[in-house]
């Protein structure tokens, strides 16, 4: 079965054709500056890419772009899109509605829809998303796989946040957690890379994109995770600021006379690595101008690594111990100076990283060095082939 995935942003959709049958991707597409003037739509196959660039209103004409780059007789993958047998839809937040992922029906629109308040810069765009491929594609099943998802099997007392219960009970405020299908992919994979079984292992795996999440796995379920209730709470990332005081909103509000939405913004946009280092979101120029010599960027850089040392751990304490640390995303899997970094002076948690191992970058290796009781790897992560895999399981049980 040929499934496609979905990634729907408020302005962008990105798609992805896999072949089940191998894991194969057939096609890999994007299309961007949806309700924007400047709109076009790129699509990556056989080695060629194929750009149409055409005015796109909303998201269901740029699901109509995308069904007719899919199809289309001279740069297309499928002849038509019955070759299609079902949709998986990435979704940011399923609040505690979902524990996994589902085929979608009316129900399931109108849980995403309840959950909007929880994630307001997601959750619409995923619903515009899933909307437009149910109007272009109507036969089609689909299926959401939400980011929250595995992090629901957390205890209170990690989830909880220390306001009065009334809030949580009244307004669901608690910790969610996010890049959950990639925590849960990588960890599985981990197991598997290891030879055992997930209910033997208790796993740390770190998730440093441009997003940054690091996850507690404890004999397979999630039990601890470093986002909260948005994406913004853990370690510093590319523009967002990761934990702080409270407070700090507040102080910068009343004397910046800024909103809470606005310090927010702030918060989310333009601060992390690159609100510190002045220089860049990207950690690969921030790396550079830190070997150049740039005070801030080496502070930046060393936030993060200090924070993703933070939550090892105590992770390792709340899990009573580690077996495995993981590194993945664009940062986890490329950067051998961040994570030599991160993995210094472990050897107290009995870890240690194998310097010319981890030299290696982009692909699964074990990168501890021959005494180290605890395994450290690089898992590079592929959330669309979760995504597949889910939905393909929930169709075929159809
Ligand atoms: P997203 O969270 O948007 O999916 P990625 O997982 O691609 O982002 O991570 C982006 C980060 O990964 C950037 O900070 C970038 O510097 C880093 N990165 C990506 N690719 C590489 C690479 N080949 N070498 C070094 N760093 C990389």
């Amino acid at each position: 079965m040929k499934i496609l995935i979905v990634n729907a942003g408020s302005s962008s959709l990105k798609y992805q054709l896999i072949d089940m049958n191998n894991e194969n991707t057939i096609a890999k597409g994007q299309a961007e500056r949806i309700g924007i003037q400047g709109s076009r739509l790129v699509q990556k196959a056989r080695g060629q890419v194929y750009e149409i660039s055409q005015p796109m209103k909303d998201h269901v004409e740029a699901c109509r772009l995308m069904i007719d780059a899919l199809t289309d007789q001279e740069h297309g993958v499928v002849k038509s899109m019955d070759e299609i047998g079902a949709v998986g839809h990435r979704v940011l937040h399923g609040g505690m509605k979902f524990t996994k992922s589902v085929v979608i029906d009316q129900s399931v629109l109108d849980a995403i829809e309840e959950n909007i308040p929880l994630g307001p810069l997601h959750n619409p765009a995923n619903l515009m998303g899933i909307k437009a491929c149910q109007e272009v594609m109507p036969k089609t099943p689909m299926v959401a796989v939400f980011d929250t998802a595995f992090h629901q099997t957390m205890p209170p007392k990690a989830y909880l946040y220390g306001v009065p219960m009334e809030y949580y009970e009244r307004l669901k405020v608690r910790r969610y957690g996010f890049h959950g299908t990639s925590h849960r992919y990588v960890s599985a994979r981990t197991a598997e890379f290891l030879g055992k079984k997930p209910e033997e292992l208790r796993i740390i795996t770190c998730h440093l994109g441009n997003g940054s999440s690091v996850c507690a796995v404890a004999y397979g379920k999630c039990v601890d995770t470093s986002m909260g209730i948005t994406p913004l709470e853990g370690v510093i990332m590319g523009t967002r600021s990761g934990s702080m005081d409270p407070a700090v909103v507040q102080y910068i509000c009343n004397n910046d006379h800024l909103t809470v939405d606005e310090m927010l913004t702030i918060c989310n946009k333009k601060s992390g690595l690159v609100g510190i280092s002045g220089v860049s979101s990207d950690m690969r120029d921030v790396m550079a101008a830190a070997d150049d010599g740039n005070e801030r960027a080496i502070i930046a850089r060393d936030m993060l690594v200090y924070g993703v040392k933070k939550y090892i751990g105590s992770y390792a304490a709340a899990m009573g111990g580690v077996d495995a640390i993981v590194f993945t995303a664009g940062i986890g899997e490329n950067n051998d100076v961040l994570r030599a970094m991160v993995m210094e002076n472990m050897e107290f948690l009995g870890a240690k990283i194998d310097p010319e191992k981890n030299q290696i970058n982009g692909k699964e290796i074990d990168i501890s060095a021959a005494d180290s009781k605890v395994r450290v790897l690089v898992i590079p992560t592929n959330e669309e082939i979760a995504i597949a895999r889910d939905t393909l399981q929930l169709v075929s049980a159809l």
